[in-house]
């Protein structure tokens, strides 16, 4: 019942007309339609992207956003501009914007509120860092993780929001928790949501995302509680995020 996510994060890698070329290519592949397939792209692409894929069963997403709707915040972009370019998700609080951009749980907060007020689905990103792992934290930072970032948000609010697992320890490293580590930790989040919001865990879906590669996927995919994957360098190119999709 919980419909399969495949997600790209393509960080800051394609230009805007390698973007429009990877479009051009996927639409040429058959993907399967039993997977919704989200790709968060640059802003600066957003607006190109979202005209391109129409009926192609892509969607477009924002990597990040701001909680203001607009002012003197140079260089951010806000929820009220993505909504007006038809922009209806976006990545919130992935590891590289808390650690390179200093982004702490309660701006994480904050952002997500600001998105779902405007009617925008966020994508939450959650995961541990390597010493924290090593230190046995895992849960305990996940738990912290979700329950700040769901503060002052009734059940209904959050009927639609995305959640990723990512261990910091496993992005564009090669390296990644075996399927069954994941689904551990993957349920645990689940509890944590179960706790605040009933039965609210059952329908959210909650991604792992660390090194997923055409090759590891399906193992992935076979846990009961991993809904999708939110996969970082293996979407950049068409034919490896077609056969992502058609796990
Ligand atoms: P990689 O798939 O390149 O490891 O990146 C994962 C990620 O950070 C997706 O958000």
């Amino acid at each position: 019942e919980r419909r399969p996510i495949i997600a790209g994060n393509w960080k800051m890698n394609l230009t805007n007309s390698e973007s429009i070329k990877f479009l051009d290519q996927i639409f040429q592949m058959s993907l399967s339609d039993n997977v919704e397939k989200i790709i968060y792209a640059p802003s600066l692409f957003l607006k190109d992207m979202i005209e391109k894929v129409t009926t192609s069963g892509i969607i477009v997403g924002a990597e990040n956003c701001y909680y203001e709707d607009k002012g003197a915040y140079t260089g951010e972009i806000s929820p009220l501009m993505l909504k007006d370019i038809d922009c209806l998700d976006c990545l919130i609080g992935h590891s590289e914007r808390r650690e390179i951009f200093k982004e702490d749980d309660r701006l994480i907060n904050k952002k997500i509120k600001a998105l779902i007020k405007h009617g925008i689905r966020p994508l939450l990103c959650v995961g541990e860092s390597s010493s924290e792992k090593d230190a046995g934290l895992t849960k305990d930072k996940v738990k912290v993780q979700i329950e700040s970032a769901f503060e002052g948000l009734s059940r209904d609010d959050l009927k639609d929001i995305i959640i990723a697992y990512e261990p910091i320890w496993a992005i564009g490293t090669g390296i990644t928790p075996t399927s069954s580590e994941a689904e551990e930790t993957i349920k645990y989040i689940r509890d944590v949501i179960r706790g605040i919001h009933g039965d609210l865990a059952d329908s959210i879906r909650i991604l792992y995302g660390g090194s997923v590669k055409p090759d590891n996927i399906e193992s992935f995919m076979a846990e009961e509680n991993i809904d999708g994957a939110l996969v970082g360098g293996a979407s950049l190119n068409p034919t490896s995020y077609s056969a992502l999709v058609n796990y």
